[in-house]
């Protein structure tokens, strides 16, 4: 079998290329390296390439013969595309409508798409399921919602089969070390709580003591990158069965605060976090924790790594000696 996966060098990519290479399965990793990092391509070519780029799509597509493609290439800052509504739908919703007419040219059938958490928006429930109203609150959310409903018509249409998985947030690295979560700059918390430990970044910045929440800081549901991977190839195995457009949530169904993550960083590294209190940060829900039971139930998914201690001490191994 042959992947192809397109996002492959950033974050959840390029541990989702390390499963696979792990599996058997023929790897080759599209990216534009805009947000992703050539070292972290360490399983598979690489094609350099964008997904506004339709004749590069064409001919990375017709380079062999695919059975699927994991698409993982998106912009994926709240806070960002608050501010750049018009870069977020065109990388995010264009080039995914470019990347899906490209599939459909060399008869590509079967997509699993990295969907988010945020197209639900503002939660109504304290753990949120598939059928939770989706009303995001960020152009995030909402071009990962507009490429859902894209597959769906797809299916119709086209017989496109498809996963959507909606992530929560993701969180660890590789174990043995070769691969972790870098971004320039840094805007997630658990590798900014690390960096400020390190001395390699500035103190934290907590976003807010005022939500309504156990303590007044976010609540997010941190789930481990390598369970994320596994979950990946679990759903490209449900398309072989099965038509259409499905969607499931990702997350371990546990919600822990921003204050959390520093005492769990804390008791992980024997040091203090370094923060200061700052304002809420623009697109930020209070809560977000996923019910993962469809996940479970139907594609037979169990996270590995449960635990916020366990996804911090993995996470902290990466940075201690990060790569890249
Ligand atoms: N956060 C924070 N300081 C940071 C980064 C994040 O307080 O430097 C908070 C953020 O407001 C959110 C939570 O931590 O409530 C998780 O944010 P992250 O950016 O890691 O993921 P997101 O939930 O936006 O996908």
């Amino acid at each position: 079998m042959n992947v192809l996966l397109c996002g492959g060098a950033g974050y959840i990519g390029s541990h989702m290329a390390r499963y696979l290479a792990g599996e058997g399965v023929g790897v080759t990793v599209l990216d534009n390296l805009c947000t992703g990092h050539r070292e972290a391509v360490q399983w598979g070519d690489l094609i350099e390439a964008d997904l506004l780029d339709s004749a590069a799509l064409d001919r990375a597509l017709g380079s062999r013969r695919f059975d699927a493609v994991m698409h993982f290439c998106a912009h994926s800052l709240v806070g960002e595309s608050m501010v750049s509504p018009y870069r977020y739908y065109q990388n995010n919703v264009t080039g995914t409508l470019n990347l899906l007419e490209a599939m459909q040219r060399h008869g590509v059938q079967r997509l699993v798409f990295s969907s988010s958490a945020a197209v639900y928006g503002q939660p109504n429930s304290a753990v949120i399921d598939e059928d939770h109203p989706k009303a995001p609150i960020n152009p995030y959310g909402a071009s990962k919602l507009m490429v859902e409903r894209v597959l769906a018509d797809a299916a119709v249409a086209y017989g496109l089969r498809s996963v959507a998985l909606r992530y929560f947030n993701a969180a660890g690295a590789s174990a043995d070390g070769s691969i972790g979560e870098s971004h320039q700059p840094e805007t997630h918390l658990i590798p900014n709580v690390l960096r400020a430990v390190l001395g390699s970044g500035p103190a934290l910045k907590v976003f807010g003591d005022d939500y309504p929440t156990l303590d007044g800081t976010c609540v997010r549901d941190y789930v481990h990158v390598e369970d994320l991977a596994q979950a990946h190839q679990l759903a490209l195995s449900y398309l072989s069965g099965r038509e259409g457009a499905h969607v499931f949530n990702l997350g371990s169904g546990h919600g822990y605060s921003v204050r959390q993550v520093i005492a769990a960083a804390e008791q992980v590294t024997g040091r203090p976090v370094p923060h200061t209190l700052a304002p809420r940060r623009a697109g930020d829900p209070a809560v977000l924790v996923a019910s993962s039971e469809r996940a479970q139930q139907e594609l037979g998914w169990r996270p590995r790594h449960a635990g916020l201690q366990v996804m911090v001490e993995s996470a902290w191994r990466w940075h201690r000696q990060a790569k890249f």
